[in-house]
């Protein structure tokens, strides 16, 4: 039985979560992803309409096999963190422009938007229940995973008339391993220009399994993505976007309409900006960037996104296994990572009014 207090939230709270959060131990090591949240956020859309979202007990689901979802891969995403480093009171980094991608990528997808009021309701419903779980020491955080998908059975190929909006958490530490040790594909393509490359959607994610896999098979980290017309100019990484230091200055792929437009990239251009660096979005020629690196003009490569914030780049590795190793690794990338998460853990001042604080509730 959910309940719904008359000056309570405007969603549903399924009996026992306060004892759940409350019995919840974080872990020592966290990981990205394998410790989950006891709680999470679920509404659904259907004859046209959002119902009232609930927080109910993090578990499996019940999902026609049919569904849209599955069959479609009928589903966009987002990923945002919330820090609680040296604060009473946990903070959000940038959620609205999470909100603003998500309707995006539904809209690529032909989906119904969540509105920015269920969009918040959920993410604040889980951030401030969660509040006593989010790690404090520096580097983690809370990651919440909202999720879209269609979930009705059938295929006529049409979007669902009936859809799923859910937000599950992760306390995490900075998804990190060291130096990535990227593989340049020249084989498969990730996105083209007019697909849903700029779409936060799962599609992406398998037409970069296998070259993701093949790459950790090899061992290195990571795949680096060319244009799908000429497989000529890098896009970006499977899951972040990618930034060199040429001549002091910052180059990073110009959005073309199949690269994702990663909230951290665009922070790194203001914030870049802002720490005097000169910064250049560019179409930028794999060929062009290789010989950069071994003339030792361009010194460093670097990959932003929302789990590793900034992850220096070691060494790129070409098909031919060619390997090309920057000159310097983690010198630029980690002045800016500092700089950016020092902002995010509201250690710093915010001078673009970044953060959003969330006010704790208690179940
Ligand atoms: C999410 C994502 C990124 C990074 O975006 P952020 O908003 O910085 O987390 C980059 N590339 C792809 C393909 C992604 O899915």
């Amino acid at each position: 039985m959910l309940t719904c207090a008359a000056d309570g939230p405007n969603y549903g709270v399924a009996p026992d979560l306060g004892a759940a959060l409350r019995n919840f131990k974080l872990p020592d090591k966290l990981g990205f992803g394998p410790v989950a949240a006891p709680i999470m956020f679920s509404a659904e859309w259907a004859n046209g309409a959002w119902g009232r979202g609930e927080l109910v007990p993090y578990g499996p689901i019940q999902i026609l096999p049919g569904a849209r979802a599955l069959q479609y891969a009928e589903l966009v995403f987002e990923g945002l963190k919330a820090y609680k480093v040296g604060q009473a009171n946990p903070s959000l980094f940038r959620p609205r422009e999470n909100w603003q991608r998500l309707a995006r990528s539904a809209q690529r997808l032909s989906m119904p938007t969540v509105p920015e009021s269920l969009f918040f309701e959920a993410i604040e419903a889980m951030v401030g229940a969660c509040h006593r779980i989010i790690p404090r020491e520096p580097g983690r955080s809370l990651y919440l995973r909202p999720f879209l998908f269609g979930t009705e059975a059938g295929y006529l190929l049409r979007n669902s008339t009936t859809f799923r909006f859910m937000v599950i958490a992760n306390p995490v530490e900075i998804y990190s391993s060291g130096p990535m040790r990227v593989a340049i594909e020249r084989d498969d393509v990730r996105a083209a220009v007019g697909g849903v490359g700029a779409a936060k959607t799962a599609a992406n994610y398998a037409a970069s399994l296998r070259a993701s896999t093949a790459a950790v098979a090899r061992g290195l980290t990571v795949a680096l993505w060319l244009d799908a017309r000429e497989q000529r100019f890098i896009q970006e990484l499977s899951g972040m976007n990618l930034f060199a230091v040429i001549g002091g200055e910052l180059h990073t792929p110009a959005l073309d309409g199949a690269i994702l437009p990663g909230i951290t990239r665009d922070s790194v251009i203001t914030l870049g900006r802002h720490l005097g660096f000169v910064v250049h979005e560019r179409s930028m020629a794999l060929d062009e960037l290789l010989a950069q690196i071994v003339s030792g003009e361009c010194t460093e490569v670097f990959a932003c996104g929302t789990a590793a914030i900034l992850s220096p780049i070691g060494l790129l590795s070409d098909r031919d296994r060619r390997e090309y190793v920057p000159v310097r690794i983690d010198a630029v990338a980690a002045q800016l990572r500092e700089a950016l998460l020092a902002i995010q853990e509201r250690r710093a001042p915010d001078p673009f009014g970044w953060t959003r604080e969330v006010m704790p509730i208690s179940l």
